[in-house]
């Protein structure tokens, strides 16, 4: 594997910095960024927003992998910090799609069901922003009904040989290295016999083609495996184990602060502004935003509790989506033709809004899921 960032970085030691000299490690970077005119805050850009040096920068700072053991690369640090740093990245809308993936949901998934091998050989390339993950999960028939995959992985000598296709897979195109969830054997119940893999997305077989969004951006991908080789000791986890595994990383994928922050860079424009005709929908804005912050708190509390908060995760985002749909729905109210920094915001925010309620788990599945833990016994 050719890994696409070669640069290794040298971490910070980490002498317990309060919240917020890690708030400021982060403005003092987004803002000198800004300054030399690196990026442009944009909303939806930690999707969006691609920057290997962006990300080795992080990575310097010891801000990506807070939560992980220093044995294997990370902060050792609480999720409470981790949510700081990612709250101040997210508000100043920066370029932090590289390894929002792996930090968010791989690693933690490889800290949970990966032997100490496969964390020595995996996380240190997170937190140190040389490895780029992408998510194969979806298929063009198993998307919410994830469980439909149909992608194959059966035994080879040595590992595994992997057919199928993906879609939606963000980044891909740009990935060193891909999850992949696969069907490793056939039960009476679908839920069994799914396997959690890591591919190097320089196998031979992978192949990876474009789908342009209504921006005209090209996030997204197709991604086809073919005959593709895997080696046995990139199994995540157990064998056939999967579903429980990739319901505990869903709460990962769910549970951040990018799921109520994506349209904050527009959200502090319109504040910008606002006039007084403005201060009652603003205040019931903000209030809101109140209100996630504290559940975000409360899911970053059960993981550091060791809990995956599937329920909890899977309400923030259901709540959070709407509140970053309402923020462009209110931004309009304070646009004008003499405001064309805030209407283009507003535009761009506008054309990314559609993925919003359906990636990472649409709306009305993550309403059932709530609504069934509510009505359990
Ligand atoms: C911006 C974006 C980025 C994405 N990135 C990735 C990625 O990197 N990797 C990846 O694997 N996938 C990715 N996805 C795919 C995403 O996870 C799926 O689109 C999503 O899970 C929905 O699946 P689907 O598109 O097959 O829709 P379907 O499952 O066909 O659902 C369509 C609609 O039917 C309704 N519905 C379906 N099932 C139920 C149910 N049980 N109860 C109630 N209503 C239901 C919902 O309203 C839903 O919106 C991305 C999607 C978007 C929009």
């Amino acid at each position: 594997m050719t890994p696409q960032a070669t640069t290794r970085t040298t971490r910070i030691p980490q002498d317990e910095p309060t919240l917020d000299d890690l708030r400021q490690r982060v403005r003092d970077l987004t803002g000198r960024w800004q300054d030399e005119g690196r990026y442009e805050p944009r909303s939806d850009n930690w999707m969006r927003g691609f920057d290997p040096d962006f990300s080795r920068e992080l990575a310097g700072l010891g801000l990506i992998g807070m939560t992980w053991p220093r044995e294997v690369g990370g902060g050792g640090h609480g999720q409470l910090a981790r949510l700081v740093v990612n709250e101040e990245l997210l508000r100043a809308g920066a370029p932090v799609a590289a390894h929002w993936i792996g930090d968010r949901q791989i690693g933690p998934a490889v800290l949970r069901h990966g032997t100490p091998e496969f964390q020595r050989e995996i996380l240190p390339g997170i937190a140190e922003a040389r490895f780029v993950f992408c998510l194969g999960m979806s298929e063009p028939d198993a998307g919410s009904d994830l469980a439909a995959v149909r992608t194959t992985a059966t035994p080879a000598d040595g590992g595994w040989r992997v057919n199928g296709r993906k879609i939606w897979t963000t980044g891909a195109h740009k990935a060193t290295h891909a999850y992949l969830l696969a069907r490793t054997e056939r039960g009476e119940r679908k839920h069994e016999g799914l396997t959690e893999f890591i591919v190097d997305m320089d196998t031979p077989g992978v192949s990876v083609a474009p789908i342009v969004d209504l921006a005209g951006e090209h996030h997204f991908n197709e991604v086809v495996f073919t005959d593709v080789f895997v080696p046995a000791h990139r199994v995540l986890g157990t064998v056939g184990n999967a579903w429980r595994q990739v319901t505990e990383q869903l709460s990962f994928e769910r549970g951040g602060p990018e799921r109520f922050l994506s349209t904050y860079p527009l959200l502090a424009l319109a504040l910008r502004h606002a006039g007084p005709e403005h201060k009652a929908p603003l205040g019931r804005l903000i209030a809101r935003l109140a209100t996630l912050r504290r559940l975000a708190r409360n899911v970053a509390a059960s993981v550091d509790a060791g809990a995956a908060p599937v329920v909890d995760a899977a309400t923030l985002k259901y709540l959070g989506n709407a509140f970053e749909n309402d923020v462009i729905a209110f931004a309009p109210a304070s646009c004008g033709p003499d405001r064309p920094e805030l209407t283009a915001a507003w535009g761009q925010a506008l054309l990314a809004s559609p993925g919003f309620t359906i990636r990472g788990g649409a709306a009305d599945v993550l309403l059932s899921i709530i609504a069934k833990q509510e009505t359990r016994p």
